[in-house]
C-alpha cells in the first residue's frame, strides 16, 4: 500500500504580465474563436452523435455560439449501461494499483498539459473568473485524484484479526451493478470526482453532466482517455434527467447514484428508486450533496473588517453559485455600522464582466432560468416593507446574464431570502440586538431546512464554544472565523446533512466506502 504521498496542488496566481496568465488567456481566446465544436456522447470509448444538436453559449456572451452537444435518447442510455456492464468485470478485476495509476496519471496531465484547457473551458462555458477556475478545475480536481488514491489504501488496509490456523480477511469489491453519476454545473472538479471516485474503487459509471457544463465535461472525458482509462468504465450521455431515469431506475443492474444538485431533484430520484426497489439485484447506494442556505453568525466580539471580508468573499465568489455560499448573515447591532460601510465599499468595487478580463471578480450567472429566478428574489426584496437593498440590486441580461452582487438587509429573521436557497449573488443580513446572542443562535439553527456550511465569527472564546454547541447539527462544514466556502480536499472533507445531503463527505475515505461491497473470507488451515 505504498502510494505517492498526496499534496494539495499549489494554486497559480496568474498575475497579469506573466507567462502563465498569457498562456491561459490565449487558450481562452483559442476556444472562443475556434470553429463551432460538436461535442459527442462517449459510450464504450466511442464518440456518439445524434440528429438533435443543442447549442452552447458562454453565459456572459449568450449570443456567441460555441458549438453544439448531441442530445441523446433512451436508446443511448441503454447503450451506455451495456457498455459499462461489458467493461465491468475486467475493470473490477484490474489490480488496484493499475486503477490508481490511471487517476494519478490524470492528475499529472491536468497539473501540466491539460491545465489551461480545463481552466479556459470552465471560464468560458461556466463563466468563472480565473481564480475560481484554478481552484476548481485545476487544483481541486487534481487533489481529488491524488487524495482518493491515498484513501483507497486506508480502506483496503483495514483488515480483521486472524490467528494461527485461521486467516480472516476482507475483500473490498466494487458494487455489482453500475453507478449513475448526475453532476452539477458549478464545479468542474465535482463532476470529475463523482465519476472518478466510484471508478477508482473498481466500479463502472454512466455519467449525465448538466446541460450547462457539457463543454468542460468533454475536456474531462479527453483527460480520462489520455490517462488510459479503459473504454466503457465511464460513459458520458447528454440527455434530460427524466428520460435517463426512466431507463436507469428500472434496470436490474442499477447499483447506486452519485449526485450533486438540487434537494428537490434528489428527493425525486430517491422516491423513484424506492418505487423500483424490487427490480434491483442489490440495494442501491444513494449518495447526494444537495442544497444549502449557509449562514455567517457573528458575535459582538468579532472584528468588523474580518466579518465584511468573509461576507463579501463567501457570498459573491462565483456569483454565489456554490452550495456552500454565505447567503444569510446575523450581525450584532454594536458592529453593524462598521461592517456595513466596509462591506458596501468592498462589494461596490467588485468589477463585473467577462472572465477574459481577469480583473473582473463577478461574471455572469449560469443561464436564463437562473437569471430570472435570482432577479425575482431581488425584485421581491425591493417591494418588501421589511427589507432594503444596501448595495447592488441591478441586473441586465441583454448581452450576458449579469446580476450585481446584492446585499439585502431585513428586520425579519424569517424573511423569504433568509430561508430559501437562491443560488446567486444575493446575501441577506439580519441585524440583531447584540445582547440576544443565544436567541439568535436558536434562530440560525431553526431557519432553514438545510445543514451544509456555516461560520461563527467571534474573538470571545466562550461565544465560539456556545455557537459550536448550539449549531452542532446546522452545518456539515462549520467554520470558526472564516467564510463558509472553499473546502480543500484532504483538509476539510465536504458535505452536509438535513436537506443538504447524505453527508458522505467528498474528498474523504467515507465517500469511497460507499462504492465498495465487502466480502469477508475466513480460511482455515
Ligand atoms: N466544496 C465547495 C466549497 O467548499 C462547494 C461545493 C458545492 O457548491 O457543491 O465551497
Amino acid at each position: 500500500f505504498n502510494v505517492p504521498v498526496p499534496v494539495n496542488e499549489p494554486v497559480r496566481a496568474y498575475a497579469p504580465g506573466t507567462a502563465e496568465h498569457k498562456n491561459l488567456i490565449d487558450k481562452y481566446k483559442e476556444l472562443y474563436n475556434q470553429p463551432q465544436i460538436d461535442i459527442p456522447m462517449y459510450i464504450g470509448g466511442k464518440e456518439v452523435r445524434t440528429e438533435k444538436k443543442r447549442p452552447m453559449a458562454p453565459p456572459h456572451d449568450h449570443q456567441k455560439l460555441l458549438g453544439h452537444y448531441n442530445q441523446g435518447s433512451a436508446v443511448h442510455v441503454e447503450q451506455a449501461i451495456e457498455a459499462a456492464m461489458n467493461a465491468r468485470e475486467a475493470w473490477a478485476n484490474t489490480p488496484w494499483e493499475q486503477r490508481a495509476a490511471v487517476f494519478l496519471r490524470a492528475a499529472e496531465l491536468l497539473a501540466g498539459p491539460f491545465r489551461d484547457k480545463m481552466n479556459a473551458a470552465t471560464m468560458l462555458a461556466q463563466s468563472k473568473n480565473v481564480f475560481q477556475a484554478e481552484i476548481d478545475a485545476a487544483c481541486e480536481m487534481i487533489d481529488f485524484f491524488r487524495f482518493n488514491v491515498q484513501y483507497l489504501t486506508t480502506i483496503y488496509k483495514d483488515q480483521p484479526i486472524s490467528s494461527p490456523g485461521v486467516w480472516n480477511r476482507v475483500e473490498y469489491r466494487p458494487l455489482e451493478g453500475f453507478i449513475y453519476a448526475i453532476t452539477p454545473f458549478n464545479f468542474t472538479s465535482i463532476c470529475a470526482n463523482l465519476c472518478a471516485s466510484p471508478a477508482l474503487m473498481g466500479n463502472v459509471v454512466v455519467w449525465k453532466p448538466a446541460a450547462s457544463q457539457v463543454y468542460s465535461a468533454a475536456v474531462i472525458m479527453e483527460l480520462f482517455q489520455a490517462a488510459g482509462l479503459p473504454d466503457g468504465v465511464i460513459n458520458m450521455v447528454t440527455i434530460d434527467g427524466p428520460t435517463a431515469g426512466e431507463v436507469i431506475f428500472k434496470h436490474r443492474d442499477f447499483g447506486g447514484i452519485h449526485f450533486t444538485g438540487s434537494t428537490e431533484v434528489f428527493r425525486g430520484l430517491w422516491k423513484n428508486i424506492g418505487e423500483n426497489l424490487d427490480k434491483y439485484k442489490s440495494y442501491p447506494r444513494i449518495v447526494g450533496e444537495t442544497g444549502g442556505k449557509d449562514f455567517v453568525m457573528v458575535h459582538r466580539s468579532a472584528k468588523a473588517a474580518e466579518v465584511a471580508t468573509a461576507l463579501s468573499r463567501g457570498a459573491f465568489e462565483y456569483q454565489g453559485q456554490k452550495c456552500s455560499a454565505a447567503s444569510r448573515a446575523y450581525i450584532p447591532s454594536n458592529i453593524w455600522a462598521d461592517v456595513k460601510s466596509i462591506l458596501v465599499s468592498q462589494v461596490s468595487s467588485m468589477k463585473m464582466g467577462s472572465p477574459e478580463d481577469t480583473s473582473n471578480f463577478i461574471n455572469a450567472v449560469i443561464d436564463k432560468k437562473a437569471f430570472t429566478k435570482i432577479s425575482e428574489y431581488i425584485d421581491y426584496a425591493k417591494a418588501a416593507s421589511d427589507a432594503e437593498i444596501i448595495v447592488g440590486g441591478n441586473y441586465d441580461g441583454s448581452k450576458g446574464y449579469f446580476i450585481e452582487p446584492t446585499v439585502i438587509v431585513t428586520t425579519n429573521p424569517k424573511f423569504k431570502t433568509m430561508e430559501e436557497e437562491i443560488f446567486g449573488p444575493v446575501l441577506t443580513i439580519h441585524v440583531y440586538d447584540e445582547y440576544k446572542y443565544e436567541e439568535t443562535l436558536h434562530i440560525v439553527d431553526s431557519t432553514s431546512e438545510y445543514a451544509l456550511t456555516g461560520s461563527i465569527m467571534a474573538t470571545d472564546r466562550y461565544a465560539i464554544t456556545q455557537a459550536t454547541d448550539a449549531l452542532r447539527n446546522a452545518a456539515g462544514n462549520f467554520y470558526i472565523n472564516d467564510k463558509p466556502t472553499g473546502a480543500v480536499v484532504g483538509q476539510q472533507p465536504f458535505g452536509g446533512a438535513r436537506g443538504s445531503g447524505t453527508n458522505d463527505k467528498a474528498g474523504a475515505a467515507m465517500n469511497l466506502m460507499r462504492w465498495v461491497s465487502v466480502r469477508t473470507i475466513k480460511e482455515t488451515f
